[in-house]
């Protein structure tokens, strides 16, 4: 996204007129525009993602400047005689390396959450220097969006992580092939492997990119893809007993595949999109996890995959708290307006949720490729108007 108040760019690497350029984490859809013959100036970023672009494109070595989270690091645009800002990195808690930016200048200071779990640490960040000095003022949050809707009340990572156990410490010992993407969920497998005291299998890649995570915990390389893997080899690895991490793509057919061969597996989907697909899929009472003091059941798919919302974004009433712990100011979305559909919601509903609830001043957003803005007068009228028409007639 191109910062309009700064000549810098975050997580888009396509313009030209940038000075800098700055990469929140290592998912794709924050890489757009990189490659290995990109050359248009100095990308900043954590030490860690620094790490896992290098290895991906060796070519960016000499364009990577990696900052260390916490200290305000001092940055000239355009080089010598430039305009200075200052920045500060702080752990966004969704995948290794994850940060979010503080950008102070002659703008004023603005935050950019890129993709974020909210965590208790982030409820003290209005106490961060570049927010507490004289006339400080936060001039606009570009927010994490992904989740904004009061559906999305995912539970915490560590008691779905305790859900999984549960569920496959009752099927144990088994093949239990989780759905993860190329990067993301390294901790979730590790906890698994933790708990069940066992070894994770991974593609080579991903295993490449674990090395460089430095994670302790035994991931080997798979011997063989899952969803063609021999007979033997998957009735051998059941009766051991294994977690083998499989791209969401190949879940069901590496489930079928040991299906087929006689080998006991179990297939776990954890996203936060899960909530969407409640509906659809049958709920199984003995596995619940818990959401604010409830009792949530585990959904099983008809084709036999258990959906767990793991979420590596925060849920609509974290999105709140995050807000309410900051000063009030205007919000930016950084993912387009979601709209309904079968892997959509009603974007527009979240959002004057968000507006009424966090008590910030106007939210701009894009629908359709334009920016728009509302604004929470018109919201509150709105939200009046809506109260009015269901109001029963005396
Ligand atoms: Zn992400």
């Amino acid at each position: 996204m191109l910062l309009e108040e700064v000549p810098v760019a975050v997580d888009s690497f396509h313009h030209d007129q940038c000075q800098a350029f700055f990469c929140s984490h290592a998912h794709d859809d924050h890489l757009k525009g990189l490659s290995g013959s990109w050359r248009r100036g100095h990308i900043y970023t954590s030490q860690i993602t620094a790490r896992l672009l290098r290895r991906r494109w060796p070519p960016l070595q000499p364009f990577l400047r990696p900052l260390e989270v916490g200290p305000v690091h001092r940055i000239l645009l355009g080089g010598a005689g430039g305009l200075e800002i200052e920045v500060c990195l702080v752990d966004a808690n969704h995948i290794p390396g994850s940060v979010m930016f503080v950008f102070s200048g002659f703008f004023g200071t603005i935050l950019y959450t890129g993709d974020f779990r909210f965590h208790e640490d982030h409820a003290h960040l209005s106490v961060l220097p570049l927010f507490t000095r004289p006339n400080a003022e936060l001039s606009r949050i570009f927010l994490d969006n992904t989740f904004c809707h009061p559906q999305f009340r995912h539970a915490s990572r560590a008691e779905v992580s305790r859900a999984i156990t549960k569920r496959l410490i009752s099927k144990w010992p088994c093949i239990a092939f989780v759905a993860v993407y190329k990067m993301g969920k390294e901790s979730l497998l590790a906890e698994l492997a933790r708990r069940l005291k066992t070894m994770v299998l991974l593609p080579k890649e991903r295993l490449m990119v674990t090395k460089d995570l430095e994670i302790g915990c035994p991931f080997q390389e798979q011997p063989c893809n899952p969803q063609s893997a021999p007979a033997d080899e998957l009735r051998r690895r059941s009766l051991q007993g294994c977690i083998w991490a499989v791209s969401r793509r190949n879940l069901r057919k590496s489930l079928w595949q040991a299906a087929e061969s006689g080998a006991a597996a179990h297939a776990i989907d954890p996203s936060g999109w899960a909530e969407l697909s409640r509906k659809e899929y049958v709920p199984c009472f003995e596995d619940c996890h818990t959401v604010s003091g409830q009792e949530v059941p585990v959904f099983v798919s008809d084709d036999g995959v258990s959906h767990y919302p793991y979420s590596d974004h925060s849920s609509f009433l974290e999105l709140v708290q995050f807000l309410s712990c900051l000063p009030a100011a205007p919000v930016t979305f950084i993912e387009s307006l979601p709209v309904p559909g079968p892997f959509g919601y009603d974007g527009e509903v979240g959002m004057n949720r968000l507006l009424h609830e966090a008590g910030v001043p106007s939210i701009r957003y894009s629908q359709q490729g334009r920016m728009r803005k509302v604004d929470r007068k018109r919201t509150a009228a709105w939200t009046c108007s809506m109260e009015l028409a269901i109001c029963p007639a005396p």
